[in-house]
């Protein structure tokens, strides 16, 4: 029996010479990789690592953190990458969740982390941004070499808590299966082989940075340009080395302000990729008169996987996601009923594929909520789709708003006022109100400071009913974020909910 994933993704140039990842302070080839994912899988063997067990990791993005994702696939583990930005009482929560046998976080946050780690029995051991700390000298004691634990296509590789915006953050359960083929199909979809060099600017404690990118990209034997974090001169530094790059639409937005972003700058590119968050009609254009290029938009969650994208050859349509990905069956349903909607109706989109994750770790109340009788995953995104078959997300459930008995899609809204001259950015929120339920907002960034609120008013007037019409408009600095570009509403509808009372 082979170990499903690892064979499959890293173990397909595990030997070779070529350079893997390009990093500031020099290069790693595939095979010096495997060494040090090798000594890893060695050191979480010798800990007691058996298979099945966790791994939860809290630590900077770096060549060895990498490597641990892949040691703990390889040595039959389950990995668990947590946001760095989570505090020591959320850690609290995740590590009480989980039951991790071993435990890595930076040193700094060691002594905070122990007595949680050691609660449960985890060993603790600390990996620092420069590759420093126990991890890497426990490993050092280890040899190359490592046999693979064999592991099927069921058995669990990953577990990836949600963001959590209502409620508490639930486990995603992610097989050797649902990851596997989805960084094969993309791989496909995308065209990606050994000559791409992705720019990788992502987090690794979220999908798109570790499976979307890290996966594909290992699995065709091509390289990737492995930086920290995010910053528009850094990513222009490095695009000439580069032939593709994935982002969040913030990373384009910011790259469009830079003067030097031009077309010079990125003719020699084949692809930009864009999801985790929808990216504005108006940046798609902006990008494409700048550069000639299409960003290609997709959509995925931790739960699915990618499952729709733009077409690779064929028309990259602004505000759209595209198609299901082969072998993926989408289908926008009603929200009670789960019936399926025609074209041009608005539902939620519902899953089903190898993509779609097992369930939510120990909470099998909300897993079978969260599922059709025919086995659909109900992602609780709402869309619509034309009748060329191209997919739109409108908003999540949860974020659509109720007023006076009738929907008000916050898409729609913010659509009309992004269009409107001197706004930079809104966002469209339902917020407490005595009369309606909920009252329509428009929190909103402005280019310089001269727009006014009756301005909003009067250019909405005519193109929307008066239902959908805001009843108060906010102007704000900056829309809050979360670190994947998400805009976070519930944070918005929480600052406002005393407006109307
Ligand atoms: P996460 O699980 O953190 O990856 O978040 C998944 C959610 O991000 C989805 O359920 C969508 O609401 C949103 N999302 C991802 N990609 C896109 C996209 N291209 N356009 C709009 N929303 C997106």
């Amino acid at each position: 029996m082979t170990n499903h994933l690892y064979d499959g993704v890293f173990g397909q140039h595990a030997a070779s010479s070529k350079t893997f990842l390009y990093t500031a302070n020099g290069e790693v080839s595939f095979a010096e990789f495997t060494a040090l994912t090798d000594r890893l899988a060695g050191l979480l063997v010798a800990t007691g690592l058996a298979p099945g067990d966790r791994v939860a990791v809290q630590a900077d993005k770096s060549v060895m953190l990498l490597a641990l994702y892949a040691a703990t696939v390889k040595a039959g583990g389950v990995y668990l990458p947590l946001n760095t930005g989570y505090t020591a009482a959320e850690l609290d929560y995740f590590l009480g969740d989980a039951k991790p046998r071993i435990v890595v976080t930076a040193a700094t946050a060691a002594t905070a982390i122990a007595p949680l780690a050691t609660r449960g029995g985890a060993t603790l051991f600390t990996l620092d941004a420069d590759e420093s700390g126990s991890l890497a000298e426990a490993a050092a004691t280890h040899r190359d070499g490592f046999t693979a634990v064999p592991r099927g296509s069921e058995d669990l590789a990953a577990i990836l808590y949600t963001s959590g915006t209502t409620g508490r953050s639930k486990g995603a359960k992610l097989c050797h299966r649902n990851l596997l083929s989805n960084a094969t199909v993309l791989s496909d979809y995308w065209r990606f082989t050994a000559d791409d060099v992705l720019l990788h600017m992502l987090p690794i404690y979220h999908t798109h940075g570790l499976f979307v990118a890290s996966n594909l990209l290992a699995m065709v034997g091509g390289s990737m340009i492995f930086l920290p974090k995010f910053s528009a001169d850094t990513a222009l530094d490095w695009m000439p080395t580069a032939t593709t790059m994935m982002g969040v639409p913030t990373f384009y937005t910011r790259l469009l302000d830079h003067d030097s972003f031009t077309g010079a700058a990125t003719a020699h590119m084949r692809l930009f990729i864009s999801g985790s968050a929808p990216l504005l009609a108006e940046t798609h254009r902006q990008f494409a008169d700048r550069t000639g290029k299409a960003i290609l938009e997709r959509y995925g969650m931790t739960e699915t996987n990618m499952c729709t994208s733009n077409p690779y050859e064929g028309d990259r349509r602004a505000g759209t996601v595209g198609f299901p990905l082969p072998g993926i069956e989408l289908r926008i349903a009603d929200a009670t009923s789960g019936a399926e909607l025609a074209d041009g109706e608005i539902g939620i989109i519902e899953l089903r594929g190898d993509n779609v994750f097992l369930g939510y770790w120990e909470m099998e109340e909300k897993t079978a909520e969260s599922f059709r009788d025919d086995g659909f995953f109900i992602t609780g995104d709402m869309a619509v789709r034309d009748s060329d078959g191209y997919v739109s997300i409108v908003g999540r459930d949860k974020d659509l708003i109720i007023s006076g008995g009738l929907n008000v899609y916050p898409k729609e809204v913010e659509g009309l006022i992004d269009a409107i001259d001197g706004v930079l950015e809104s966002a469209v929120i339902g917020v407490p109100h005595r009369d309606f339920g909920e009252a329509v907002v428009a929190v909103i960034v402005r280019e310089g400071s001269t727009l006014e609120a009756d301005a909003i008013e009067t250019a909405l007037a005519t193109q929307l009913a008066k239902f959908k019409q805001p009843k108060s408009v906010i102007f704000i600095d900056a829309l809050p974020r979360n670190s994947m570009g998400k805009v976070q509403k519930a944070e918005l509808r929480k600052t406002h909910d005393g407006l109307f009372s």
